[in-house]
C-alpha cells in the first residue's frame, strides 16, 4: 500500500520547500524504500514550457518529454530516480481535463463544481503517481504558500485524502519560517503559528514542521510551537541555512525526521545507508582549487534559468575536487563593436553556451563560440549552443557568410539550422517541441565515444530546429565531425572539432541527467579539459 507525504509551505515562498521534500525522499530511499515525487503548481499554464525563464527559471524536461518545474530537477538529483508525466501537475492541466470531460459528457448531467470534480481530478493524480510508480512512498510538494487563493483546491484535496486514507497512510510536512529579529535578538514563532492556523482552518493538521531559521531553535521555542501548533515536539525540525543544499538531508536526518515519518506510517525503520552522500559532503567541504567557467546566455540575470547546467558544472567539479566559479556573461553585452573578448574571458578556463530561444543575443553567443574555437579554449555547446556552433563554423571556416538558423532569419540563403518537416505545420507553441528521450548512436574514435564509452545513448531533448543534413558534407570536409546521430530520423545529435583541444556540442540537454555523486560524461570531460587549460 503506497503511503503519501504532502509538503506544504507557510509564511513566505522561497523557503526551500523543494529541497525539504527532496531531502526527505532521499533519506527514505536511503532507508531502503522505493520513493517517487510529484509537484503541484497552482498556476494556469498547462506546463511551464511557454513561460519566460526570467520569470520562472529553467524548464526541466523528464525522460518522457514533459516540460516541468525546476524543482523536479532537485528531486531527480536528490533521489536519483527518473520522474515522468505524473510528476508535475498544474491547475491548467487539472481544469482543462475537467472541461474536456464535461464536453465529452462524462459527468452525466451533473453540475460540474470545484468540489468534487476538480478535487477528484487532483486526487486521481496523486493516486495515479502511487499506482504507476509502484512506490512505497510518494512525496507531493504543493507549490505556493498556504493561504494563497490559487492553491486552495489542492489543499482541500489533501484534506479529503487525509480523511480517506487516515493517519497511517498520510503525513503532512509544513515548511515554515522562524525569522530572527535584530535588536530584540530573538527568533519569532508567530508567523508559523498563523500559517499553521491557516492550514487548520482548511481542515489539515500538520504532522511535522520544518522550520527554516538562521539559528537552531531553542527547546523553549520548540515547546511553544508544539503547544500552539498541535505538533509533537520531536516532530519540529530545524532547517538552518546550509552552505550547500546537499547538506540539508544530513541535517534533517540528524534530527530524526526519516525515522519519525516511518514510525508514523508503521513501516520498519531499516538501517540507513548514507555513505555516498556523506562522502559527497566531505568532498564539497574540501575542494582544493578553483576554476572559472564562462557561461554565455541571455537569461543570466536569473541564475535559476540555468539551474541544471550550473549544477552539472559543479557536480563535475566535485569529481576533480574543484570549486567552479561561473563567469555569467550576458550574450547581448558581447555584441558591442568595441568589446574586448580577451578581457571578458581573461580568467575563464572553459566556455559553455547553453540552450535558449529567439533572436536576442544570438550574435554575441556566436562571438563567444568563435573566440573559444579560434583560441583553443575548451568548449561545450548545448542545444542552441550546438546550433550556433555549426553556424559559426559554416560562416567562418566554410565561408558561408549568411549561414543561419531559420529561427532567426526565415529567409536566409544558407539555412544550416532549419525546422524539421513535421514541425512546419505546428501551430501551437506549447508542448510541441521535440521533447524527452531520443536515441543517439555514437561514432567510434571520437571525443563523444571517449566520454560515454559506449555507442548507444539516450538523452533528453527540448528543441524545434535541427541541423540541416544538406550541409553535412561541406562541414565535414572542413574538419567538423558529426559524432552522434539519431538513426531513426537521421538527425544530428553531437558535433565536434577534433583539431581543437576540446570542442564538443550536443543537440540534447545532458544537464538533466547529471547527479551530484555521478557527474555527466560530457560535463566530466569538459571540466577535465578546462582544468588542464591553465
Ligand atoms: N531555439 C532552438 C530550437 O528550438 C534551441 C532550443 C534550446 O536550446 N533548447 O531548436
Amino acid at each position: 500500500m503506497t503511503k503519501y507525504v504532502f509538503v506544504t509551505g507557510g509564511v513566505v515562498s522561497g523557503l526551500g520547500k523543494g529541497i525539504t521534500a527532496s531531502s526527505l525522499a532521499m533519506l527514505l530511499k536511503a532507508r531502503g524504500y522505493k520513493v517517487f515525487m510529484q509537484k503541484f503548481d497552482p498556476y494556469f499554464n498547462i506546463d511551464p514550457g511557454t513561460m519566460n525563464p526570467i520569470q520562472h527559471g529553467e524548464v526541466f524536461v523528464t525522460k518522457d518529454g514533459c516540460e516541468t518545474d525546476l524543482d523536479l530537477g532537485h528531486y531527480e538529483r536528490f533521489i536519483d530516480e527518473e520522474l515522468n508525466y505524473t510528476s508535475n501537475i498544474t491547475s491548467g492541466k487539472i481544469y482543462s481535463s475537467v472541461i474536456e470531460k464535461e464536453r465529452h459528457g462524462d459527468y452525466l448531467g451533473a453540475t460540474v463544481q470545484l468540489v468534487p470534480h476538480i478535487t477528484n481530478e487532483i486526487k486521481n493524480k496523486v493516486y495515479e503517481a502511487g499506482i504507476t510508480s509502484n512506490a512505497d512512498i510518494v512525496i507531493t510538494e504543493i507549490g505556493g504558500t498556504v493561504g494563497d487563493i490559487e492553491s486552495q483546491a489542492f489543499i482541500e484535496t489533501l484534506r479529503q485524502i487525509q480523511y480517506e486514507k487516515g493517519a497511517y497512510e498520510t503525513c503532512f510536512v509544513h515548511t515554515t519560517l522562524i525569522p530572527y529579529i535584530y535588536g530584540s535578538n530573538e527568533l519569532k514563532t508567530k508567523p508559523t503559528q498563523n500559517s499553521v492556523k491557516d492550514l487548520q482552518n482548511m481542515g489539515i493538521r500538520p504532522n511535522f514542521l520544518v522550520c527554516r531559521t538562521p539559528f537552531s531553535t531553542s527547546d523553549s521555542i520548540k515547546e511553544k510551537l508544539s503547544l500552539f501548533c498541535n505538533v509533537p515536539r520531536e516532530n519540529i525540525i530545524d532547517c538552518v541555512d546550509a552552505k550547500n543544499i546537499y547538506e540539508v538531508p544530513l541535517n534533517m536526518h540528524k534530527q530524526g525526521i526519516d525515522e519519525l515519518v516511518l514510525k508514523q506510517f508503521n513501516l520498519p525503520v531499516n538501517k540507513i545507508n548514507l555513505k555516498d552522500w556523506e562522502n559527497l559532503i566531505i568532498t564539497m567541504d574540501n575542494l582544493t582549487d578553483e576554476i572559472e567557467i564562462a557561461l554565455v546566455g541571455k537569461y543570466v540575470e536569473l541564475h535559476d534559468a540555468y539551474l541544471s547546467v550550473a549544477e552539472s558544472l559543479r557536480h563535475a567539479g566535485y569529481k576533480y575536487k574543484r570549486k567552479i566559479n561561473i563567469n555569467w556573461i550576458n550574450s547581448e553585452s558581447l555584441e558591442k563593436d568595441n568589446i574586448n573578448l580577451n578581457e571578458v574571458f581573461k580568467n575563464s578556463q572553459g566556455i559553455i553556451v547553453p540552450g535558449g530561444f529567439g533572436n536576442r543575443g544570438i550574435e554575441g553567443k556566436i562571438k563567444a563560440i568563435n573566440y573559444a574555437r579560434v583560441n583553443n579554449i575548451p568548449f561545450l555547446g548545448i542545444c542552441l549552443g550546438m546550433q550556433l556552433s555549426v553556424i559559426e563554423f559554416a560562416r567562418n571556416v566554410c565561408n558561408l557568410e549568411d549561414a543561419n538558423s531559420t529561427e532567426f532569419n526565415p529567409l536566409c540563403k544558407n539555412p544550416i539550422i532549419d525546422l524539421m518537416s513535421d514541425q512546419k505545420t505546428v501551430i501551437n507553441m506549447g508542448g510541441t517541441l521535440r521533447l524527452g528521450n531520443y536515441n543517439c548512436k555514437i561514432k567510434k574514435n571520437t571525443l563523444a565515444y571517449n566520454d560515454y564509452k559506449t555507442d548507444e545513448i539516450k538523452e533528453r531533448h527540448r528543441h524545434r530546429y535541427e541541423f540541416n543534413n544538406k550541409y553535412m558534407k561541406l562541414l565535414e570536409q572542413h574538419g567538423m565531425v558529426f559524432s552522434g546521430i539519431n538513426e531513426e530520423s537521421n538527425l544530428v545529435e553531437i558535433v565536434e572539432i577534433p583539431k581543437h583541444k576540446h570542442f564538443i556540442a550536443c543537440q540534447f540537454h545532458p544537464e538533466f541527467k547529471s547527479r551530484p555523486t555521478r557527474c555527466h560524461p560530457l560535463f566530466d570531460s569538459f571540466i577535465h579539459a578546462s582544468i588542464k587549460n591553465k
